[in-house]
């Protein structure tokens, strides 16, 4: 309804897309330059605002800002969206294009609003809009609470070792995390490697050799295997919700978390352990992966000085009938860091390795395996922590009720919180497993070994026996077991 002698309107098309939508810009524009062309108006400009969230504040990049611009420089007098929810879900921006700020017109192409005609309207559907993010988000806050309640993590990647449950596939309980048994496995391998005292780099190593992957696809690192060692969700603990962009593992208090609805792979003592073991020793403080079962325990027979491995070279030489000699080749070797000398690792390792497997497979054996005197009992610690716990409970209900003044309450808090911390450190210590330990329930010996992890063999030596190697004369070696027996020596470590 273009009244005569009025210039026709010099249309600004305004198009926004947030995020999570997928009604592309595309149809929005196209549906405008429709809605121009039907009415023989003129299009001078189009804006888009892609990922831009109509109830945040756009910013002065954002195409919302420019448009006022081009709107103050006189470049349209008109702008037409597709929808109400296009142009904003907040009212302070409708207050940016109508009077008294600005006299936009603005044309509405679905809802058949024209500000000309009724400025009213408008406003009315921005007021719902901004009603409708209001109850969302409050409704968004309340789920979350009652989620985190109820011990239900927060959606999204779980840690390795277990798998997101969909919400159609999910049990009564609405149990999010499922147990993935292969990825779980590795966690496991991770906490008992590290409680029986191999160094961060070794369990990666090790995971690695056997060809474990992360859920990545990527190699263990010391970093991500001391991640997964200080992560509460796999002892079944809902952390407090952290700041956004301020994660950090080593800050969180296992006492303030909710315990998870979900099953735990690890015992919450363990990760009890490897947390007071890892929190406050620098993080690039995780020790040397070693390849091989001797290297920096076995020492030097001359002078005493732990072993290096070495990559040894064969020099093959020609036969005298003038055939070619065979190719040099690249050996395992073990080297004393003086150069007292240098020998093949392999029938080194393989005679340490018979020593240990045929000690540990005596029957006297369980002696050697037996609970060490200083052992504590888990089980009795835990449950004196349970007591604490309830203690601090009911003075709080003590004071709530009057029967106990906030000055007594305070000082009984502060000689409970002393023992409990005291009792976390008896229980972290005597959570540290014995590398022996899991020997001990072992039916076969050489098996378990030839299973074993590199780190796990080497504990056991350690714990076991002290090993010099000596050295043989310049050109002569040694290949068999007999030959290594005698230029070994095995002193048995007592316990
Ligand atoms: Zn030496």
């Amino acid at each position: 309804m273009e009244l005569a002698g009025q210039s026709t309107p010099r249309v600004a098309i305004y198009a926004r897309q947030s995020v999570d939508e997928d009604q592309g810009i595309a149809q929005q524009i196209e549906d405008c330059r429709t809605e121009v062309f039907r009415r023989g108006w003129r299009v001078v400009a189009e804006y888009q605002d892609n990922d831009t969230s109509a109830s945040k504040e756009r910013g002065p990049k954002t195409a919302w800002s420019a448009m006022l611009k081009g709107f103050d420089a006189g470049e349209f007098d008109t702008m037409i969206v597709t929808e109400t929810s296009r142009i904003t879900r907040s009212l302070g921006d409708v207050l940016d294009i109508r009077p008294p700020r600005r006299d936009i017109r603005v044309v509405v192409a679905r809802e058949g609003i024209d500000t000309e005609l009724d400025d009213f309207m408008l406003k009315q559907l921005v007021l719902l809009a901004e009603r409708e993010v209001r109850i969302k988000t409050e409704r968004a806050a309340r789920y979350a609470v009652g989620r985190r309640l109820a011990g239900h993590p927060t959606p999204g990647m779980p840690p390795h070792g277990y798998r997101w449950v969909p919400s159609i596939e999910r049990d009564a309980a609405g149990t999010r995390y499922r147990i993935d048994e292969t990825e779980a496995e590795d966690i496991r391998q991770i906490f008992s490697e590290f409680l029986a005292g191999a160094p961060l780099a070794q369990v990666a190593r090790d995971l690695n050799d056997d060809g474990k992957l992360t859920r990545r696809g990527a190699r263990w690192d010391a970093t991500m295997v001391r991640r997964v060692l200080l992560n509460p969700l796999y002892a079944a603990l809902l952390p407090p919700a952290q700041p956004t962009g301020k994660f950090d593992a080593t800050s969180i208090d296992l006492e303030a978390c909710t315990p998870g609805a979900w099953q735990a792979i690890v015992e919450r003592h363990q990760l009890v352990a490897s947390r007071g073991r890892l929190i406050g020793v620098r993080p690039n403080h995780s020790g040397t992966a070693r390849k091989w079962l001797l290297s920096g325990l076995a020492v030097c027979g001359s002078c005493s000085r732990p072993v290096r491995s070495a990559s040894g070279q064969t020099h093959p030489t020609a036969p005298v009938d003038g055939g070619s000699a065979a190719p040099s080749r690249r050996y395992h070797a073990y080297r004393c860091p003086n150069g007292h000398f240098m020998r093949n690792g392999d029938i080194i390792d393989e005679y340490v390795a018979e020593v240990c497997i045929a000690r540990l497979a005596r029957k006297d054996a369980a002696d050697l395996l037996a609970p060490r005197s200083d052992w504590m009992d888990v089980a009795t610690l835990n449950s004196t922590r349970e007591a604490l716990k309830r203690r601090r409970q009911s003075i709080a209900s003590f004071v709530a009720r009057g029967l106990m003044t906030d000055t007594d309450a305070d000082e009984s808090l502060v000689s409970i919180a002393h023992e409990l911390q005291s009792i976390g450190d008896q229980i972290a210590l005597a959570v540290l497993e014995d590398p022996l330990a899991e020997v001990a329930a072992v039916e076969d010996v050489r098996d378990w070994w030839m299973g074993a992890s590199l780190a796990r063999r080497r504990l056991v030596v350690e714990a076991l026996m002290a090993v010099k190697i000596h050295p043989v004369g310049n050109g002569k070696r040694v290949t068999t077991l007999s030959g290594a027996a005698a230029t070994i020596s095995v002193e048995w470590i007592t316990r």
